[in-house]
């Protein structure tokens, strides 16, 4: 209060200049009540501080009347009050100012402050400085609390925004970097004793860097809001949020480690992310990849965890982007092979390692070929071959995809002038090769340089094309146009066309993607109605349909009543290399006849895979031929009888109770107990795992599953005989 005082004596210093120095003086004595209360009122009135008190038992007896018209009360409401009613403690969690037990100080009678309270009136988010001292009568018994106050709401207000500010990301207000890392390590040492899980999720946006670079970054911005708000709807109080900067975001969930759940829920935020955004009436369409990483499983320290579930993420953006995947140990693996891929990629070229096959896309109702599409081919001269769709997205990643897509157009258009002139042959583009600055004057290139017609060309384009900068891609377009290729949308349906951009695009054919012709003449499937809405669209726009990925009679026929004009896939025929089409060709074979299954199988896996069997405290080894979500084929065990339960160890701590269901001689087919799920890629895991802190209790240093985890555990098994007879069948097919 000192600084009150002197504020008030210099305003009281003009008054006695007025009056002049020969003015008598009269001081206000102690003994002098009046005046010290007109003293102490105009204190008061100033705002510069008020005054309470209460009585013995915590009612409110006196406030400044300046300080109730501030709480918007009457002073009669406020006299009567508790004060530990009226004086509330800061209860915002993430203050940096510690939790004061208000209520606690005031029951001792101790004496108060000064202490900063949220003040319960009429108006929200006022804030106060109170200090008080108990008073006590001549007995020494208490009376009740002398106290002052002032208003401190709006340094309040800013000293909060600032912590904030260190905890939290200003932009979006979920939790930063700094705080993240900070309760993640809280949380998993106190976890650990407790023997508790904790599931870390690693979002990575896909695109944003376009719709940065196309709509601004004040869209930007506000895209990252929008993405905040989608991830609290959908977390809610499950678990913590936080933005790790950029396009980067970390979800911490206390107490799951059920995969089936986890998966689910990464599925969502996929699927809620994905959905379009409207900024500033503006549409931008993003996706994003989700890793997961639980502890103790995949990591004890926040260090290791957090290092598992990147590793996740970035195997589901090589993956294809818009996926999640579970953290395992031999993620690792693919890490390396992703790097050598890229390494070897470079020579690739030069060392004549790429050649492009051709399928051929046939007419609906006569099945003659009427255009090839060109699928390109990498023969490593150590590994053998590498299927695009794994090396594709390395070098759109790289960039190297320019000079492959260069490469690529000036074989095909080579080939094609050897070709019939009434077949075409499609290319694909890269959306990556479509957004190079000299992309129109490459395809000129190519067209001149072989001398191809270019009405015979076809270039194949994804609807990614459509979330960068729509004015540039529609003019490319009619430049494509001009030199005279035909222009067609691919893997229609998969990504994030507006129909209204469909109108205004010159294309001239749609390729409904093979997803909507899986399965398409299943009972219960909607694909047939997908399909014939698709035909319907492109009828309408005067525009040619090619059912994609036709493997069977059953969807053959499908497909053919849904109206599509075109039909491709490997009930047709594979993908040829370049001489056997020219073959084909010379001897006048346009033709191609469906050949293949009646009907659609449900995927079995084949594996090849060693993997332990656990029956009555033996390890078996034996080979995984086969998986499915509810069973598996193995090989290696002599007349196992129907019936009998097992334990596949399939790895990692993966442990599935599985039964018997039919035997062979060496081959056994099991039936899952509980079924297995998606590990967000094409793999399948166990929902749940043998924990660390199992391993722990049976003697061990907790640690992180490595990929023999039950070994760990397994230390216990009898040395009695075994009920069946084991036989080296990893080296039994090695030898054939
Ligand atoms: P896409 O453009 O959708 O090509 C069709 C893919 O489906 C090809 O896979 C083809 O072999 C496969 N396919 C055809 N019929 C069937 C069928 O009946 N069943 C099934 N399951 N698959 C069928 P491929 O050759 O592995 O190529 C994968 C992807 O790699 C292509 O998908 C395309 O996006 C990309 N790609 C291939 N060649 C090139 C290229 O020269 N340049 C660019 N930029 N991308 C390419
Ligand atoms: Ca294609
Ligand atoms: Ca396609």
């Amino acid at each position: 209060m000192a600084g009150l005082f002197a504020k008030l004596k210099r305003t009281e210093e003009p008054s006695t200049s007025v009056l002049g120095a020969d003015a008598p003086l009269v001081p206000i004595e102690s003994t002098d009540l009046s005046r010290r209360v007109a003293l102490l009122d105009s204190l008061e009135e100033a705002g510069l501080g008020w005054f309470w008190a209460s009585d013995a038992t915590g009612r409110l007896i006196y406030l400044s009347n300046a300080a109730s018209e501030e709480l918007g009360l009457d002073n009669g409401d406020a006299v009567g009050r508790q004060i530990t009613d009226l004086f509330q403690p800061d209860d915002d969690p993430t203050s940096e100012q510690s939790q004061r037990p208000l209520k606690f100080l005031f029951a001792a009678h101790s004496s108060i402050g000064p202490i900063t309270v949220k003040v319960a009136g009429k108006k929200s988010d006022v804030w106060w400085e109170v200090a008080a001292k108990p008073q006590t009568n001549t007995d020494g018994e208490f009376t009740g609390y002398h106290g002052s106050a002032k208003d401190i709401s709006a340094s309040h207000e800013r000293r909060r925004d600032a912590e904030k500010l260190s905890k939290y990301d200003s932009l979006t207000g979920l939790a930063n970097r700094h705080f993240m890392a900070k309760q993640l390590d809280t949380t998993l040492t106190a976890f650990r004793s407790a023997k508790r899980s904790v599931a870390l999720l690693m979002l990575d946006l896909d695109r944003f860097k376009q719709v940065n670079d196309t709509l601004g970054h004040p869209a930007g911005d506000e895209l990252l809001k929008q993405v905040a708000d989608r991830l609290q709807r959908i977390i809610g109080d499950k678990g913590e949020i936080g933005r790790l900067g950029g396009d980067e975001f970390q979800v911490m969930l206390p107490d799951m480690d059920d995969r089936g759940d986890l998966g689910d829920l990464a599925l969502r935020i996929v699927q809620m992310l994905s959905q379009p955004y409207s900024i500033d009436g503006m549409r931008a369409v993003i996706g994003t990849s989700v890793g997961v990483a639980i502890a103790p499983y995949d990591g004890i320290e926040a260090e290791e965890l957090v290092k598992a579930a990147d590793l996740a993420l970035y195997s589901a953006k090589c993956e294809g982007r818009g996926q999640y995947r579970f953290y395992s140990s031999d993620l690792k693996e693919g890490v390396n092979e992703r790097a050598r891929i890229e390494e070897d990629l470079r020579d690739a070229i030069l060392k004549s390692e790429l050649q492009m096959h051709y399928q051929p896309i046939v007419n609906a109702k006569t099945h003659r070929v009427e255009c090839m599409e060109a699928l390109m081919r990498w023969e490593h001269s150590e590994r053998g071959m590498i299927s695009p769709a794994d090396f594709i997205p390395v070098a759109e990643d790289v960039g190297i995809i320019r000079e492959m897509g260069a490469w690529a157009l000036n074989e095909v258009c080579q080939q094609v002038t050897r070709w019939p002139s009434s077949v075409r042959a499609a290319i694909n583009v890269s959306a990556v090769q479509f957004s190079s600055d000299d992309f129109v004057k490459v395809v000129e290139q190519a067209l001149k340089s072989t001398g191809v017609n270019p009405a015979q060309i076809e270039l194949e384009i994804t609807e990614s094309v459509f979330i960068g900068d729509l004015e540039r891609t529609f003019r490319l377009f009619k430049q494509l146009k001009s030199l005279g290729v035909k222009l067609a949308l691919d893997d229609f349906g998969t990504g994030y066309s507006s129909l209204s951009y469909l109108r205004d695009a010159p294309f001239d054919k749609i390729k409904i993607d093979q997803s909507f012709v899986r399965g398409c003449s299943a009972d219960d499937s909607n694909n047939p109605a997908i399909i014939a809405a698709v035909v319907g669209l492109a009828g309408a726009l005067g525009m040619e349909t090619v059912a994609e990925g036709v493997e069977n009679k059953d969807e053959l026929e499908t497909v053919k009543k849904q109206g599509a004009s075109h039909l491709q896939g490997i009930l047709f025929s594979r993908a040829i290399p370049p001489q056997d089409v020219l073959a084909r060709f010379e001897r006048g074979e346009l033709e191609f006849e469906p050949t293949g299954p009646d009907r659609y199988r449900h995927e079995r896996r084949t594996e090849f895979r060693r993997i332990g069997l656990i029956h009555d405290d033996h390890r078996y080894k034996v080979v995984l031929r086969n998986l499915s979500k509810t069973g598996a084929k193995i090989e290696g065990l002599l007349d196992v009888p129907v019936g009998t339960e097992v334990v596949l160890d399939l790895g990692s701590g993966q442990l599935a109770v599985a039964t018997v269901r039919r035997s062979e001689g060496f081959s056994q087919g099991v039936e899952f107990e509980m079924h297995l799920i998606s590990d967000g890629a094409k793999g399948l895991c166990t929902r749940h795992r043998v924990s660390p802190y199992q391993i722990e209790a049976a003697g061990r240093p907790l640690a992180s599953l490595g990929s023999d985890a039950y070994a760990a555990l397994a230390g216990n098994f009898k040395s009695t005989s075994k009920a069946f007879m084991e036989a080296d069948i990893g080296a039994m097919t090695a030898a054939r």
